[in-house]
């Protein structure tokens, strides 16, 4: 939170925010996960950022700060798009046109999955989804906010895929390491900020108050783990806000599932809010949970 009374410049905010949501300890993870969509367009460039990461966090942190580094030329990236979306109309599209002509007419997802828009963790790669199994939507920290804050984008898929796709199973997906989430534990109480992530990250303030009562004993890396997992369960009890879908999932249509990601050594866990005896009125930790499984 010093970081923040150093500066108020738009620069320096704009680093601010970046050195929050990108912890700079997770530079080397950052470097190697999200370099591998673009692997055979970047070798070089990837080269050259894992030799700066041998040479020390300090120094990537500064360098990134000190030279920026000016997009002129992208053309690599999307040729590399391009042979990627033809090879996806060949082998994928065009050999299963049946499939993709239904598509074109309608869709029938059995899940709408909320995941963090971080660039590591997208659920269709991770989970398998194909074309017209999950409406997706994805925000930082993969929160969902109470039914009285109001429309937002989340809340709008949220609707569209209940109400109108009538989806079965809803899943709130997070992940190892969220900077939207250390950005929530973070955040002094009753803080006043014009950051968009701040005040976007507040939404999980009943997941950091939990965090705080039962796990100030540990160390802040390891309060920001379970505060990832608290504000899943805490987005569970927020959907049962919105009143069609509690009335779904009060008449056994619709199941709220929890999900977590580390992508530290490729585990997931999976589970499943129990209906009956979760409270969502209850300010902190009403829920319960059923059918925990650990996929490793
Ligand atoms: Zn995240």
């Amino acid at each position: 939170m010093a970081q923040l009374s150093l500066g108020s410049s738009p620069i320096y905010k704009a680093k601010f925010a970046r050195s929050t949501i990108f912890d700079p300890k997770l530079k080397f993870l950052e470097i190697e996960q999200t370099q591998l969509g673009f692997w055979n367009s970047s070798k070089s460039n990837m080269a050259l950022r894992l030799q700066a990461s041998t040479e020390g966090v300090a120094l990537v942190q500064e360098t990134t700060e000190t030279t920026p580094k000016l997009i002129n030329d992208s053309s690599d990236s999307f040729t590399e798009m391009k042979n990627r979306f033809l090879s996806f109309k060949k082998h994928k599209y065009l050999e299963n046109l049946e499939r993709y002509q239904e598509l074109a007419q309608a869709q029938a997802p059995k899940f709408l999955v909320i995941s963090c828009a971080d660039s590591r963790v997208c659920p269709s790669y991770i989970l398998g989804f194909q074309p017209g199994e999950a409406f997706v939507v994805r925000n930082v920290a993969n929160l969902v906010p109470p039914f009285e804050n109001g429309p937002c984008e989340t809340n709008a898929a949220l609707e569209f895929s209940v109400t109108t796709l009538e989806v079965e199973n809803i899943l709130v997906t997070g992940h190892s390491c969220c900077g939207g989430i250390r950005a929530l534990m973070s955040m002094e109480d009753e803080e006043n900020s014009s950051s968009f992530i701040k005040n976007w990250v507040v939404v999980g303030k009943a997941a950091k108050s939990s965090t705080k009562a039962t796990a100030s004993n540990l160390s802040f890396d390891q309060q920001c783990k379970h505060c990832e997992k608290e504000s899943i369960n805490n987005s569970l009890l927020n959907l049962l806000t919105y009143p069609w879908v509690e009335e779904r999932v009060a008449k056994g249509l619709l199941s709220l599932h929890g999900g977590y990601y580390n992508f530290v050594d490729c585990t997931y866990e999976k589970w499943t809010l129990d209906y009956q005896k979760s409270n969502p009125k209850q300010e902190t930790g009403g829920y319960a949970i059923k059918n925990r499984e650990f996929w490793s």
